[in-house]
Formats: structure tokens, C-alpha cells, sequence
């Protein structure tokens, strides 16, 4: 008899199809709703795995529910939608799709530092309400990206990427991370310091941690106090890193330039949330790895994980 696998979302066919060879599958047919709670409590009672996306909670309430499960396997390399200490008690392997995303999010990043940095949407804008007058001096200035200092927090696969890109723009590399990485400092020539230390030095500050206890507002008042007044704040990670409140502050009162975001504290945000009624911010629904290749591959590669958890030594499986 096949092994029971619920997937919380409609995958494309030929995904689908492969997993039907290794499971019985159930699946919830919407490819923009999440699943609802209590389905999930539900299907979770019956399934040997589980394929979910960041917009599924797995706690540990839910997880009660999960008798016989031996495998989650997530769309995503962000894993903080996912109790993985209950899970792990519980003997169930969590893995993620790492690595496939990286330069893809890079590639986002960069492009919303730069329509941050030069006010591409404000622009844009700009035409299309017919106020475009003249060429004039001044007209919707930004700030220069060759040269300047890039600060990025949290320098693992993304976080490098997104130094290689700044290298090409000739920008002075700093980051901050949890721990040092030598061999990236030689090869993009960045440089390790302090989160202070960066705060008060870059042109930009990048986030690019994962989301955890102890990345919880790792930005807040004070961090932000210590940025320059031009400076631009770019979080392509997770909401909850950056403090909202306080960014909210920083970028009204202009302590600090302008903002870039990606993610959020509640997704979908609000249209009514404050942060949306500042002229000096760019603000995206969560598109960081969001290319039809990268998608897929990431379609695939969690297929491949939740197969290889019973056939295989399972990869990708989640290290906190
Ligand atoms: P990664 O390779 O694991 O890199 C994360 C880096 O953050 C690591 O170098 C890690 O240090 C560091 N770090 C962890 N906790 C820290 C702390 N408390 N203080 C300072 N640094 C800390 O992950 P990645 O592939 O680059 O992805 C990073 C995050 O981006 C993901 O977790 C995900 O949430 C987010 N993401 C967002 C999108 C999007 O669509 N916007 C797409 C992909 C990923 P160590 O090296 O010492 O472990």
C-alpha cells in the first residue's frame, strides 16, 4: 500500500504526477488560498508526509494531530513557519529547498535596492499622472549605488550572492553575520564587523538573516538611530526582523533615507498599514524568489525531498 502525502497547495502536473508514483495524494485545489486551519488538522491526522508552503503554520498544536507523520517537506528555504523542536521530539524530518533560490532572491534584492535607491516607482508614476513638466535639475533625485557601502546582515548563501552583485557595482562590502566567513571575505572582498559598526557605516543595510528568536527585531529603534540619514534599509528576509513600528518612525520623520520591502510581519500587509502611506518606500508581495524557473525548481526539489525522506538518506533536511 502507498505511503499517505498531503500537499497544501495545486502543483503543476508533471510534480503532481511524480508524486503519485511514491503516494496517495490529497491535496488542497487552489493555487492562491491557503489551505484553512481545520482542513489541515484533518488531513494531518491520516498522512505518512506532509508538502507545505510558508503560508502554512505547522506549530505544535497542530502537530498533536500528526500520528503517523514522518516527513514535512516546505517550498521554500525559510523554514520559521514550522515548529522544527516539536517536530524533531516528535520524530518527524523537516527539509526545505536551500540553494536553488539564492541567486534568484539576489537578483530581487538588488533590483529593489536599486528602485529603492533611484525611486523607479515614484518615477514611473510620475509619467503615467502626466506630471512630468520638464527635465529639471532636481527632478526625483536619488541616491548613487556604484561606490557607495552596501551593509549586509546575515551573510550565508543569499547574503553572498548579493555581495558578488554589489562588486560589480564597486560598492565597499561590509557584513555582519552570526558567524565569520573567511573565505567569502578573500574571494568578494568583504569585510566583517560589528552590527553597530555596520548600522553606522553603510550607504545601505540588506537583511538577510532567517527569522528566529533571535533575529526578532533585530532592527528596531535604536538600530535604526544608528543609520545615517541617507541611508536605505533593504529587507528581502522575513517580516519581524525589521521592527515596523519603528521603521515606520524612521523613514516618516526622515531619520533615515528611504525602505525596501519584500516581507512582512502580517502577509498579505494591510493597504491600510502605515508603512504604505510613505512616499519613501518600495514595497513588494513577497516576490523574492518568484522567476518561473526558480518556482519550479523549487516545486521539484521538495517533491525529491518528500521521496527521498522514504527511499533515501533524506537531504536538504533542516539544521538550526
Ligand atoms: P542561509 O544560507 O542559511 O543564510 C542565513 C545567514 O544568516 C547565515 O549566514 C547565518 O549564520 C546568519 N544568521 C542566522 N542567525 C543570525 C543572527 N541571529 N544574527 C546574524 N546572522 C544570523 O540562508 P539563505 O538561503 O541566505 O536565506 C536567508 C533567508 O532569506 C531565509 O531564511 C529566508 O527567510 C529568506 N528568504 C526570503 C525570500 C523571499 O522571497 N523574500 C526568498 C528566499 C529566502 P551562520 O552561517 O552562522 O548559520
Amino acid at each position: 500500500m502507498l505511503r499517505k502525502l498531503y500537499v497544501t497547495r495545486k502543483l503543476p502536473e508533471t510534480i503532481f504526477n511524480q508524486l503519485t508514483k511514491h503516494f496517495t495524494v490529497r491535496y488542497w485545489d487552489s493555487e492562491d488560498i491557503p489551505v484553512p486551519r481545520d482542513v489541515l488538522i484533518r488531513e494531518i491526522q491520516h498522512i505518512d508526509a506532509l508538502y507545505c508552503l510558508i503560508t502554512d503554520t505547522i506549530d505544535d498544536e497542530l502537530l498533536c494531530y500528526a500520528t503517523n507523520l514522518k516527513v514535512i517537506s516546505t517550498l521554500s528555504v525559510g523554514f520559521n513557519h514550522i515548529d522544527i523542536e516539536s517536530a524533531t521530539n516528535r520524530g518527524i524530518v523537516v527539509t526545505h529547498t536551500p540553494g536553488i533560490l539564492t541567486d534568484t532572491t539576489a537578483d530581487l534584492t538588488f533590483a529593489l535596492l536599486m528602485a529603492t535607491a533611484r525611486r523607479i516607482p515614484e518615477a514611473s508614476e510620475t509619467l503615467r499622472k502626466q506630471q512630468w513638466k520638464s527635465w529639471s535639475i532636481f527632478n526625483l533625485t536619488g541616491m548613487d549605488i556604484h561606490h557607495a557601502t552596501i551593509g549586509i546582515v546575515g551573510f550565508g548563501e543569499i547574503g553572498q550572492a548579493v555581495a558578488k552583485r554589489a562588486s560589480g557595482f564597486d560598492m565597499n562590502i561590509l557584513y555582519y553575520s552570526r558567524s565569520r566567513k573567511l573565505e567569502a571575505e578573500q574571494t568578494l572582498g568583504a569585510t566583517y564587523v560589528t552590527l553597530n559598526e555596520l548600522l553606522q557605516s553603510a550607504d545601505y543595510v540588506v537583511i538577510l538573516t532567517p527569522y528566529s528568536k533571535s533575529t526578532h527585531n533585530l532592527i528596531g529603534e535604536k538600530e535604526l538611530a544608528l543609520m545615517k540619514n541617507h541611508a536605505i534599509l533593504i529587507n528581502t528576509a522575513r517580516g519581524g526582523i525589521v521592527n515596523e513600528q519603528a521603521l515606520y518612525e524612521a523613514l516618516k520623520k526622515g531619520t533615515i533615507y528611504a525602505a525596501g520591502l519584500d516581507v512582512y510581519e502580517q502577509e498579505p500587509v494591510s493597504i491600510n498599514h502605515p508603512l504604505l502611506t510613505l512616499p519613501n518606500i518600495v514595497t513588494l508581495p513577497h516576490i523574492g524568489s518568484s522567476t518561473i524557473a526558480t518556482r519550479l525548481a523549487m516545486c521539484q526539489l521538495a517533491a525529491q525531498n518528500t521521496i527521498e525522506a522514504f527511499t533515501d538518506t533524506p537531504k536538504n533536511v533542516v539544521i538550526l
